[in-house]
């Protein structure tokens, strides 16, 4: 089993500083996916009512065999859910196809304007009543945070948004963190895309290590939480496999001047 590590939430969770993430895996390949991640030593699951797999990664847990308070299993309300009964009622769907009775953390997907602050409404409601244990958000920027801290009676444990050395979005952690807000990276792998870099391809070579574990570490060793996905198991295992080295100072400073905008999915700079 690989080593791992947590980051500590705004209210007192932990979590795992590794997730596991199931965007895009089929519901067929999801249990033994994710079977294979919590083999491998993976203890996050990063799902979400879109992703149309939640059913398959709550078998995959509960046959796991691992203890339920050693797992920490993530999912997302989606856009057309939000709305504060609406919301509260996807939560329930959610943790049915899941089979749990708690969640570990609860996020908006999107900033759906016109429904974010009533879905947050919903959201502090199950974190008072115990049914979830962190709740957060995805996809917001500063302006999102902003308004959203303005009625927030509960400041969000994570905002989950796109980073990579390639799209580094520094506003948008910069906002987080001042808040206590710890930042997930999502595709930190740039869904393959710049696993070819040469810069990530020479620092790789200098550590020893993949130009996958080179990115993932980078985001690691800023704090953040990442958020691999992959359905092959020597893979799964690779991007597991992040605690047991380090990227030197100026191997950060050449991997932070990789700066190129690099959207691989939606963009949610202009949502207003
Ligand atoms: P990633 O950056 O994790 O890249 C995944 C791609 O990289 C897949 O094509 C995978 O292929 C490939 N890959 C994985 N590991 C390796 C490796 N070691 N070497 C070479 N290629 C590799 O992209 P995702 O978009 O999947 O993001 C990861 C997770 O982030 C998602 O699963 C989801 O949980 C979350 N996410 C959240 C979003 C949100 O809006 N909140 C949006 C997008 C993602 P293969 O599987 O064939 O191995």
């Amino acid at each position: 089993m690989v080593p791992m590590r947590t980051v500590t939430l705004n209210n007192g969770v932990t979590m795992p500083q590794l997730g596991f993430g199931v965007f895009q895996v089929s519901e067929e390949d999801t249990y033994e996916t994710v079977a294979e991640a919590l083999r491998v030593g993976y203890r996050s699951i990063d799902t979400a009512a879109a992703y149309r797999n939640e059913e398959p990664v709550g078998r995959a847990i509960a046959d796991s065999g691992i203890a339920r308070d050693e797992l920490f299993v993530t999912t997302k309300l989606w856009n057309d859910d939000q709305g504060y009964d609406a919301a509260l009622a996807a939560f329930d769907d959610s943790l049915r196809r899941l089979g749990l009775e708690v969640l570990d953390l609860y996020l908006l997907h999107w900033p759906v304007p016109g429904k974010r602050l009533d879905s947050w409404r919903a959201l502090e409601r199950l974190a008072r009543e115990g049914r979830v244990r962190a709740i957060g958000v995805s996809n917001f920027m500063p302006h999102h945070l902003d308004e959203l801290l303005t009625r927030a009676e509960i400041v969000p444990a994570v905002n989950q948004i796109e980073v990579s050395p390639f799209l580094q979005q520094r506003e948008a952690r910069a906002a987080s963190e001042r808040r206590g807000i710890v930042v997930e990276a999502y595709s930190p792998l740039t869904k393959g895309q710049r696993l070819g870099h040469p810069v990530v391809g020479r620092v790789a070579r200098e550590v020893g290590r993949t130009p996958a574990q080179v990115l993932l570490r980078w985001g690691i060793q800023h704090g953040m939480v990442v958020l691999p996905k992959s359905v092959h198991p020597p893979r799964i295992a690779e991007n597991a496999a992040l605690f047991d080295f380090a990227l030197s100072p100026a191997a950060m400073a050449e991997l932070d001047a990789l700066e190129e905008g690099l959207v691989t999915g939606w963009d949610p700079r202009e949502e207003p």
